[in-house]
């Protein structure tokens, strides 16, 4: 019988790639070792049903034998991190990623028609850690007037309270330049529903990449999934990206009322003011957030999704993201 040496060293590197038991990390000198976990990881009081993200930093013990593989040991803290309910287990959440720079969430107004509320509750899963956030309109060249007038009024919304809006497209190439300008030297996490074009917006601005993409033809409109695995890639301009699966649903069981109360931004800062530091702004007397709806000082829309939001949590729903499924 012949025995092989086993060469074991420690190596630290970045977690790139998850599917679920296997985590892809790359190390340094650019090496991708296929990894699993040993080890019992938790994140705070939360059930994770991946407790390694792709962002994530890690220690790993690496085999030379006839494969590669690597044993993830220690998770190094992180700067920051973004989670949602898990569409599949209510008392889980699922880790989108780590250690971000910003986000980017992929919207259009048509082929797929996407809710609106969608950007208030993607933003409650990035405003815990104040992540930087820009939305982005794809498709405007499908928009009509009332479209364009509706994209300058959300964006007069979102940017009075610190977010930036784009609007793109792959067709006339509006907004690519700035798309690009804002992903460089950042590492971004990018979302949507699938079919919005985050493939193709990605391939526009870094055709090197080559993610594959759905012919409309092939549509349903019911948004399959192209990216089954959130993925990080380094852009050659600067910079990386995590592709992240398309989100069909989100649920935010997970969180108490207050913890809505205290992620929508402009709600927080005027909260100082409510006669009742528990308020949550529906009913209670005396509260600065609704003097301040009255007064317009507050977005109607962020107000009316706000509710929807506590609506959905005190009825344990998952809210759905695209209209007419
Ligand atoms: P993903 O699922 O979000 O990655 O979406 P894909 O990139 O696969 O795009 C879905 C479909 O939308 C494809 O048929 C694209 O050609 C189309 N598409 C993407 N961006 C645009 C756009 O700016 N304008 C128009 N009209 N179609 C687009
Ligand atoms: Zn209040």
């Amino acid at each position: 019988m012949k025995l092989k040496p086993l060469v074991i060293n420690m190596e630290t590197g970045t977690v790139i790639k998850s599917t679920g038991s296997w985590y892809n990390v790359k190390l340094d000198s650019g090496e991708i070792i296929p990894s699993r976990i040993k080890g019992k990881f938790r994140l705070d009081d939360f059930k994770v049903t991946n407790p390694v993200a792709v962002g994530d930093i890690v220690d790993l013990d690496i085999e030379k034998d006839e494969d590669t593989v690597g044993t993830i040991k220690n998770i190094h803290p992180r700067v920051n991190y973004v989670v949602r309910q898990s569409p599949r287990k209510k008392h889980f959440v699922h880790l989108m990623a780590t250690n971000i720079d910003q986000a980017v969430v992929i919207i259009t107004l048509k082929e797929p028609t996407i809710k609106i509320g969608f950007i208030d509750r993607f933003l409650l899963m990035t405003e815990p850690y104040s992540i930087p956030v820009t939305i982005v309109f794809n498709k405007v060249d499908l928009h009509e007037k009332e479209d364009e007038d509706f994209v300058e009024y959300i964006k007069a919304v979102y940017s009075s309270i610190g977010y930036s809006v784009l609007e793109t497209s792959i067709v006339s190439e509006e907004g690519l330049d700035e798309l690009k300008e804002t992903l460089k030297d950042k590492t971004t996490l990018i979302s949507g529903q699938s079919g919005v074009g985050k493939s193709s917006l990605v391939n526009a601005i870094a055709p090197e990449l080559d993610l594959k993409t759905q012919d409309i033809s092939e549509y349903s409109g019911k948004g399959q999934h192209t990216t089954t695995f959130a993925e990080m890639f380094e852009l050659s301009f600067g910079g990386r990206i995590i592709d992240t699966p398309g989100i069909k649903t989100l649920g935010f069981n997970h969180l108490e009322l207050m913890d809505v109360a205290h992620n929508f931004r402009e709600f927080f800062i005027l909260s100082e003011d409510c006669k009742f530091n528990n308020c949550l702004h529906r009913n209670e007397p005396k509260c600065a957030v609704k003097e301040a709806l009255e007064n317009g000082e507050i977005s109607a829309i962020r107000y009316e999704n706000y509710l929807s939001i506590l609506q959905d949590i005190e009825d344990q729903n998952y809210w759905e993201i695209q209209k007419d499924i």
